[in-house]
């Protein structure tokens, strides 16, 4: 790749971000596309995501991904936000139409994606079990109710922020542990499972609720498989990791940049080979 005055530049702001696989995804899928753009890792501190913004004006940056602490601050800064992001109140991508910054969240974009690339399932009518209610739970219940699921349970540790993520889909309401041997679709989005997180080995539901009719997805990706994966795997389960999510979010993220579809399968070859966060 030959940089010149004529680059254009896209970046991830984060706290921390040095450890971020968004510059392999991306660098790779703008060399397969032969495209004069760059992306890099900028580190932010908390508090200066809005400052961010009005930089990302000034130096004319073309495309931002945003990632923690910054989600809430980018989408009160952006000069237009899409529907993810009103509901959501996150932002994780800021794309530019011509001197205007909107703000989009392609997490659940991304996981529907991946759903159906990585399972060959279509959401729509299905049951689905979403656990965890955090960022990214709220961002797949959003868009599961957007992609027309039948009915969505929110199972979560905290009660009070189950009810608040039901709220971002008609068909959703809060549930519990009783519910889960009756869905088609179970969603881990509860950082357990993940290493390095709080619960690295630990599984987040009992396993012997789960089913080989059922469709398990975790969207944590580091390990690629987690312990309930390998637990539904194991009982005849179809299961899904959360790589696809990461690539395919990214790629909407491209595709709102450059207007260009994005290479996925190149993506998802250039995170694999990334060296692991
Ligand atoms: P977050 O906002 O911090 O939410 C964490 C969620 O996990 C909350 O629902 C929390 O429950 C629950 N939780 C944490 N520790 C738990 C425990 N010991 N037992 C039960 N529940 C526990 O995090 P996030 O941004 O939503 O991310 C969640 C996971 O998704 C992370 O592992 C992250 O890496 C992964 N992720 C993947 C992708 C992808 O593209 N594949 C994208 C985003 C996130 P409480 O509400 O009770 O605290």
């Amino acid at each position: 790749m030959t940089l010149s005055g004529a680059t254009r530049t896209a970046a991830v702001i984060g706290d921390p971000v040095r450890h971020s696989r968004s510059p392999a995804i991306h660098n790779a899928a703008f060399a397969e596309l032969g495209l004069d753009w760059v992306y890099v890792a900028l580190p932010v501190p908390a508090g200066q995501g809005a400052a961010a913004v009005e930089a990302m004006r000034v130096l004319g940056i073309d495309g931002l991904s945003v990632t923690m602490p910054h989600k809430g601050a980018v989408a009160s800064a952006v000069d237009r936000r899409s529907d993810a992001v009103e509901k959501l109140g996150a932002c994780n991508c800021v794309a530019r139409e011509g001197g205007v910054l909107i703000g989009h969240n392609t997490d659940g974009a991304g996981f529907v994606a991946s759903v159906r690339a990585d399972a060959g399932v279509e959401l729509a009518g299905a049951s689905v079990a979403v656990l965890g209610a955090g960022g990214a739970a709220r961002a797949i219940v959003h868009a599961i109710g957007e992609a027309g699921v039948d009915r969505i349970v929110v199972v979560n540790r905290t009660a009070t922020r189950a009810e608040e993520t039901a709220r971002l889909a008609s068909v959703a309401s809060v549930g519990d542990e009783r519910d889960l041997a009756g869905v088609d679709v179970i969603v881990n989005a509860t950082a357990v499972g993940m290493l390095g997180g709080p619960d690295p080995d630990g599984c987040p539901m009992p396993v012997d609720l789960l089913s080989d009719r059922q469709l398990v997805a975790d969207i944590v990706y580091q390990p690629l498989r987690t312990p309930l994966l390998e637990a539904a795997a194991a009982r005849g389960a179809k299961t899904v990791g959360g790589l696809g999510m990461l690539v395919h979010q990214a790629a909407v993220q491209f595709e709102l940049w450059t207007g260009e579809q994005a290479p996925v399968q190149t993506m998802i070859d250039a995170v694999r080979s990334a060296p692991a966060a």
